[in-house]
């Protein structure tokens, strides 16, 4: 092992502090950092503690028996200490190192920068021009390009297919999804003529991977050659010089109603100004809604991917309740068993996004409530953060990439009727049903 920290950012606030009371410019003029570092909480055993934890605005990194891992500006921890939870630092800062230029760490170049994965995303559709195909949803805060891969035969005529969607890395540290997205363009590519479930399914499917939702943060997260834990966009808000949305705390359903995102722009979790406020939000929106034809939305399953616990949630996060406005006693089952019979094939915990604690303004709840579209998060690897938190070295990629290639398979197999694994297929997709 190569000894790294979770976080480093403490030495860099400090410069970044020093610079601003001298008045000179900080490394992004008109901002001010605050440090965000990790703690852990010891106290919090139920669903309702932890919805008090992370109403302070502090992010839950990681969910144990009785504690909890928890990244937090110094106020914040204050406020954890106030609930009568015990409250440690965890990574001590990580002196900076000599800064190189918007890549990771020597000992983690297997990891794609975004230069890289945009190369890759190119060989991929050079190499099979016929079933991959890319296109852009829109532009980050700071211009880069959305990419979106679409992968089907005929893969430049929209046919009348299920599809399927799968997005990747809503928060910036969270960089092993980037790799999951990689996994997943070469497994249906080069699965396609060589094995036949993988072939059958790329006949029959139309597959969207967003490798990278939030590009800006994924590059300010390595900018320095060593990582920061950042976790939201780099959008600013310019009256007070904060920096950053959370954008999985951003989408445009029940934003912001149940104490499941913060208010605060220096906080992990800001839920931003409006439903929707962030660029990259906006622009994954517009597209999901875009697959919307005939009356009818043409995406039937989705994931997004996370690190890290190695869970599978689905929704609602803005509710402890299984059903809800939307959510059927049905449409829960086969959310559930859609999850449970994931989550066979990978190891990983299935279990309703709010067992953990309330979030608000996620994309799963958005899916499903907003556009009818069977939802999950997949919390990749590590399960905690003795297998190295949201920074595994990058010999685990291929492991933990392929790991959850049965699950993918198993949702892409369900995608033309989610509701076949509790026996409803005839109610709900039958003839004369939609869908
Ligand atoms: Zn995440």
């Amino acid at each position: 092992m190569k000894g790294r920290r979770l976080i480093s950012g403490l030495a860099l606030a400090a410069v970044f502090l020093t610079t601003v009371m001298a008045g000179g410019a900080a490394a992004e003029p008109g901002t001010a950092e605050r440090s965000h570092l990790q703690y852990r909480v010891e106290g919090p055993e139920t669903r309702q503690e932890r919805t008090r934890v992370a109403g302070t605005g502090a992010a839950i990194d990681e969910v144990a028996d009785g504690s909890l891992v928890i990244t937090a500006t110094s106020e914040e921890a204050d406020a954890v200490e106030r609930l009568g939870f015990r409250v440690t630092a965890l990574a001590g800062p990580e002196p900076e190192t000599e800064p190189r230029a918007l890549d990771f760490p020597p000992a983690d170049s297997d990891y794609h920068n975004y230069a890289e994965l945009t190369a890759a995303v190119d060989q991929v559709v050079a190499d099979h021009p016929s079933i991959a195909r890319r296109t852009s949803v829109g532009s980050s805060h700071q211009g880069r390009d959305l990419m979106a891969v679409k992968i089907s035969d005929n893969a430049a005529a929209d046919e009348d297919e299920p599809e399927v969607l799968f997005t990747h890395h809503q928060h910036a540290r969270e960089h092993l999804t980037v790799e999951m997205a990689v996994y997943l363009l070469d497994l249906l590519t080069d699965g396609y003529g060589s094995d036949p479930r993988i072939t059958e399914l790329v006949r029959e499917r139309e597959i969207w991977v967003l490798p990278d939702l939030n590009p800006d943060g994924g590059e300010y997260d390595i900018a320095t050659g060593s990582y920061r834990g950042w976790r939201k966009n780099r959008q600013p808000t310019p009256w007070n010089g904060a920096v950053g949305t959370d954008l999985n705390r951003n989408w445009a359903y029940n934003w912001g109603c149940c104490g499941g995102s913060s208010g605060n722009p220096f906080s992990s979790t800001y839920r931003g100004p409006s439903a929707a406020s962030a660029p990259e939000v906006r622009a994954v929106s517009d597209f999901v809604r875009s697959r919307v034809v005939g009356g009818e939305q043409q995406i039937t399953a989705a994931i997004d991917f996370h690190t890290y616990g190695e869970l599978i949630l689905w929704p609602y996060g803005y509710t402890y309740d299984e059903t809800a406005p939307g959510m059927t006693r049905d449409d829960y089952d086969a959310h559930a068993e859609l999850g449970r019979l994931m989550a066979r094939s990978n190891g990983y915990t299935p279990q309703q996004s709010s067992d953990l604690y309330v979030t608000d303004g996620s994309i799963n709840d958005w899916l499903w409530g907003d556009q009818g579209i069977f939802s999950y998060t997949f919390e990749m690897y590590p399960a905690g953060s003795a297998g190295g938190g949201f920074y595994p070295p990058d010999e685990v990629i291929t492991r933990e990439t392929s790991r959850n290639r049965e699950a993918v398979l198993r949702l892409l197999e369900y995608a033309d009727c989610p509701y076949r694994i509790i026996g409803e297929e005839q109610r709900y997709c039958g003839a004369g049903a939609s869908g």
